[in-house]
């Protein structure tokens, strides 16, 4: 009877339960969000362990992201206590595979400390192939290969394995040739990229199948999260390791399958049938996380797809009081943001925690206006699976070069963006201005400006230096000359790094450039350039340790697995959610994809969901009108409310759910497709952003002239003197002008500077 079933295994409904008890055999569950999956995985652990069917050590269980294996392990703990430290092998395919493969480097040709190559190592490599190849590489760039390559590792695909014609397009036909010479090359440097991990434990277990057979020894039970989002070399790798005691269990849900752009592949659902055969199907209905409505609209919403499995969901919930899911529109992305942010003060002061509500974005860009809406109100966010906006990559680099063109005396800004993109300045020549800006106290960019006047730096660095400084004299020159936007896009095209980004084949580029759209786009709410940075500064100052409470901001896609009370979905519209992008490249598979990825962002909400669309986006300083999302008309009336709400602005209603298209929209719409910012509007938001003009910006702007016009202290060498410089030896001084010297060295005359010689 129930009372003397163990505690964890009463928590469980009965198909839930069966899952757990099912211990032999291979089973498959597959089941609709919410309905206990993980819960499953993990009381499943506790039960192996409970009942001695396994050590810690014996169980393989793996997890979409390193969180999610923590989460996990701390979920084990509550049900096993201590005992889960002994779980080694808890942890995402690649954790598991860098294990692995570390065991058996010297089979697969590495030695047990090889290097995992990053993106930009994977690349850099990838050009010296392409070279050595003599293949042009501007006509075949390196992350274009890159991209290729990745997805022949996804799909499992050795060199040897690749498909004859696959990939034919790239350099003629030559890309396979470059894949294995690739391969090559990482194996003379003791190296492997990220794609490697699986592959190579694929091959140690083909090559070696006693060391396989150990595996088929320890590993008595295996276990996989989010199975609907394995791509084929993760599938064979898992089926090779089944093979053994064929203990194999996977929990997952098609319609949540969410990576089909990085090579996930739901048939390995139906694959697990045809591999396993005889394996237990289980099927959980059950909802045990959402309210009736917030499961109603998802569970509609997805019946829009036509690739599906199917399935039936329920819940239990019937809280007479519960919300509906709310849809409301906003004039743009910053009122979206402040409509946000007033919902959340409201909850909070209802005595909701912060940590139960989370802003779910289609896309990083859309971070922006809610983390600094966040900032003004002083609410505490943290952005779960990426840096805060104004901390990415794209966005330091970007501010860097604005933060030269203010300050020239920005040194720290300046290293950052000197070799990017790169222009061939390598860490010898930076040490080199390093060292005279410090000998003569000068910036460093004023001690490039000298050092292009000589010959202390290789020629193509000099000419690369010299370019960049005349570019910044220019950009400088156009300060409070043209609009502060306008100079941004010039400074990130002219200095090539919005192109670095448009040549950049990797996955994540296009949301990059995206990001510095949006970049440009928050600088509009400032007059000037100097407003603009120091509202930064002050945004980038604020003390990153968070409290515990926090409000979650992060996309769609890392939000997988996770559950929240309330849940915020911002900016559904057309090009925005779906994504453009997505229907262009992929068509109707696309969106249903980006309608997976919707149905994955609601039925993350326990009690509350509450979508938004802005009727406008800003987009160069002008204002377009969007069009709502269309997955706003698939959600079913009964569980939704549409707020009617007039804008602050004045100008238009929201109709009624179904009602949303873009004909009735344009019409309500009174200010046409385009519209400049009111200059009363940016004057408002300067103040509430707290910024003003201050006279530093004056100084700061003299203080770049005086840099530019500087010639620096005169000599105190004699001509005549001998003296000895670091790279040329010893020479005798036949000119001096200003702190330059021309000196007669044994390779000819040379012009340095006076502070890199010595008297000799
Ligand atoms: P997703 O598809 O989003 O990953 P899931 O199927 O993995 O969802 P879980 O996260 O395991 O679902 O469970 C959802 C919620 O329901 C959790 O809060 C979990 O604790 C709770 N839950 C699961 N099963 C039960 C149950 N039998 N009784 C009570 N609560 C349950
Ligand atoms: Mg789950």
């Amino acid at each position: 009877g129930a009372r003397s079933q163990p505690d964890y295994l009463v928590r469980l409904n009965s198909e839930q339960r069966l899952a757990v008890e099912t211990t032999e055999g291979p089973v498959l569950v597959l089941a609709g969000a919410g309905t206990g999956k993980t819960r499953v995985l993990t009381t499943r652990i506790g039960h192996l362990l409970a009942t001695g069917k396994a050590r810690p050590s014996q169980i393989l269980a793996v997890t979409f992201t390193n969180k999610a294996a923590r989460e996990m392990r701390h979920r084990i703990g509550d049900l096993i206590g201590p005992a889960v430290e002994g779980m080694a092998w808890l942890g995402t395919f690649h954790s598991i595979g860098v294990r692995i493969l570390r065991r058996h480097a010297e089979m697969v040709g590495l030695k047990p400390n090889f290097t995992i190559l990053d993106a930009d190592d994977q690349v850099r490599l990838m050009k010296q192939v392409i070279q050595a190849e003599g293949i042009d590489e501007k006509r075949w760039p390196a992350k274009q290969l890159a991209g290729l390559i990745d997805s022949w590792k996804n799909r499992g695909l050795s060199p040897k394995d690749v498909p004859p014609g696959d990939g034919g397009g790239f350099a003629s036909g030559k890309a396979l040739k470059l894949y294995a010479a690739y391969q090559d090359r990482m194996k003379v440097l003791n190296a492997c990229d990220f794609g490697d991990l699986l592959l190579e434990n694929l091959r140690l277990f083909r090559e070696h199948p006693d060391v396989l057979a150990e595996y088929h020894q320890r590993f008595q039970y295996m276990l996989v999260d989010e199975y609907q989002d394995t791509n084929v070399a993760q599938y064979l790798w898992l089926r090779l390791l089944a093979q053994g005691r064929r203990n194999i269990c996977c929990v997952g849900d098609d319609d949540q399958s969410i990576y089909g752009w990085r090579g996930a592949e739901v048939d390995n659902i139906l694959r697990f049938e045809k591999d396993f055969p005889g394996a237990v199907v289980i099927r959980l209905e059950r909802n045990y996380r959402s309210t009736s409505h917030i499961l109603g609209a998802a569970s509609h919403l997805i019946t829009h797809n036509e690739g599906r499995l199917g399935k039936t969901l329920f819940t239990d919930a019937t809280d007479p009081d519960a919300a509906k899911v709310q849809v409301a529109s906003s004039w743009d992305s910053e009122e979206e943001a402040r409509a946000v942010g007033e919902e959340i003060e409201t909850l909070q002061r209802r005595g909701h925690a912060l940590n139960e509500m989370a802003i779910l974005v289609r896309a990083s860009f859309q971070m922006r206006s809610f983390e600094e809406r966040f900032i003004q109100l002083g609410l505490s966010y943290r952005v779960i699976g990426g840096p805060r906006f104004y901390e990415r990559q794209e966005i330091r680099d970007a501010l860097a070069y604005l933060r030269i063109v203010m300050q020239p005396g920005d040194d720290l800004a300046f290293e950052r963006i000197v070799n990017t993109p790169r222009r061939g300045i390598g860490e010898t020549t930076v040490r080199l201005l390093h060292d005279h800006a410090r000998a003569r106290q000068i910036p460093i960019l004023q001690a490039a400006e000298e050092l292009t006047l000589t010959s202390e730096i290789g020629a193509k660095a000099r000419t690369s230096l010299r370019d960049l400084v005349a570019a910044f004299a220019r950009w400088r020159g156009k300060l409070g000359v043209i609009k502060h936007t306008e100079l941004a896009e010039i400074i990130l095209d002219e200095s090539g790094y919005t192109e670095m980004w448009q040549q950049d084949r990797s996955a994540d580029a296009p949301g990059r450039l995206d990001n510095l759209k949006e970049l440009i786009r928050s600088m509009e709410e400032f007059e000037s350039l100097e407003g603009f940075l120091e509202h930064i500064a002050l945004v980038m100052d604020r003390d990153s340790a968070d409290s515990n409470d926090a409000v979650s901001i992060m996309t769609l896609h890392s939000a997988k697995g996770l559950e929240f009370e309330t849940v915020f979905l911002p900016g559904w519209e057309e090009g925005l959610f779906p994504s453009q992008r997505t229907l262009d490249e992929s068509g109707r598979a696309g969106l249903e994809e980006e309608r997976r990825l919707a149905y994955v962002g609601i039925t993350r909400a326990k009690q509350r969901a509450l979508i938004w669309f802005a009727s406008n986006r800003r987009i160069h300083g002008l204002w377009q009108s969007s069009v709502p999302s269309r997955f706003l008309d698939e959600l079913p009336d009964k569980h939704v409310d549409v707020v009617e709400q007039t804008s602050s602005y004045g100008g238009y209603n929201v109709g009624g759910v179904g009602n949303y298209g873009a004909s009735r929209f344009d019409r309500a719409d009174p200010f046409a497709n385009t519209y400049s910012t009111p200059g009363w509007q940016r004057a408002q938001k300067n103040r509430a952003a707290g910024t003003q003009s201050t006279s530093r910006g004056a100084s700061r702007l003299i203080e770049g002239e005086l840099i530019a016009k500087s010639t620096g202290p005169s000599s105190a060498y004699a001509c005549g003197e001998r003296v000895f410089h670091q790279k040329f030896g010893y020479g005798t001084i036949l000119e001096i002008e200003g702190n330059k010297l021309t000196v007669d060295f044994a390779t000819g005359p040379k012009k340095v500077v006076d502070s890199f010689v010595s008297r000799g």
